[in-house]
């Protein structure tokens, strides 16, 4: 079995404005960076649109129907002060999300083993009723849930190596046992949330706090004293990643010192992982990374160590 990529040209037209870290360019360059002949050996899919339902086992109605309804017909509307929609937002989110929906049928129905949903806006900031930090829908969250509720799935764990915490993650799975939630992010740093101490009702939050300088050589300590001893204590029957390359050291909006093997590391032995826990089941979703090079050396590492090469 093989990798899917799922793409869609509805990303490159949510737009929030000139100069916005969160720009169309990033999808565009990782997208070329995954048409080198290295690459040919993706399977491709178009993600479709998620569907009310699959959205609303993380969102209420209300929440949708007000983000449907805050859609520009031209121009930007501001949700935040750096959270903006524009006509071609709410069609990238709902194939975002969709998009995560798709991967996690075709690895759960066994025609993949290992998805990477190549889809902007990004989600791990967005709660169960705010959207912020880029994000509107959570689409790893949408994702689990799916796991869950369309094919069984009773214990999945999500790994967020952004660097920056996935609160929103962490509040839609704060009461959750079903859900392990692993994060390593650098603090102090937006959004402010994922103290070390926050461990969840059933203690299945698991947050790993970095400083910045912190290199390769740190994260790696990281993943082998907590975040991998975490995820096979689990025993999860599906390992979803929110794979945010920010924590390179390119990257303009953060202060970690990465590399992108250090990213092809941290993909390789969480795969390791879902070889022997879950039938090599894994679901990765792009999350941020604000340096156009850093974001697709790194990229193509992550897809690289997913196809086991
Ligand atoms: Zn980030």
């Amino acid at each position: 079995m093989g990798t899917l990529l799922l793409t869609h040209p509805a990303s490159l037209l949510h737009d929030m404005g000139a100069g916005h870290p969160e720009c169309p360019e990033r999808i565009k360059a990782v997208f070329e960076r995954l048409e080198r002949e290295e690459f040919q050996a993706l399977l491709r899919e178009e993600a479709p649109l998620a569907t009310a339902e699959q959205m609303m086992r993380v969102h209420p109605e209300r929440f949708i129907q007000a983000l449907e309804q805050s859609a520009p017909h031209q121009g930007r509307v501001r949700i935040d002060d750096d959270t903006l929609m524009n006509p071609g937002t709410w069609p990238a989110a709902q194939r975002a999300a969709g998009g995560g929906i798709a991967a996690v049928d075709a690895v759960l129905q066994g025609r993949a083993d290992k998805a990477f949903v190549a889809m902007r806006p990004p989600g791990h900031h967005a709660g169960r009723e705010t959207a912020m930090g880029f994000c509107f829908l959570n689409n790893v969250a949408i994702a689990a849930r799916h796991a869950m509720a369309a094919h069984g799935a009773e214990r999945v764990a999500i790994v967020d190596f952004d660097v920056h915490h996935g609160n929103g993650t962490q509040e839609i799975f704060y009461h959750d046992r079903h859900v392990l939630y692993c994060s390593t992010h650098e603090m102090p740093l937006f959004p402010g949330t994922g103290m070390p101490e926050d461990t969840g009702l059933h203690d299945q939050i698991c947050n790993v706090a970095m400083h910045a300088g912190d290199d390769g050589r740190a994260i790696r300590e990281a993943f082998r004293q907590i975040v991998l001893p975490r995820v096979h204590n689990f025993a999860p029957d599906l390992i979803l990643l929110s794979a945010g390359f920010d924590a390179h050291k390119f990257d303009p909006l953060a202060n970690l010192e990465l590399e992108a093997d250090d990213f092809y590391w941290m993909t390789g032995k969480l795969c390791d992982l879902a070889a022997h826990h879950c039938h090599d089941r894994v679901v990765s979703f792009l999350e941020g990374g604000y340096d156009l090079e850093g974001l697709a050396d790194s990229a193509s590492a992550h897809v690289r160590a997913l196809m086991g090469r």
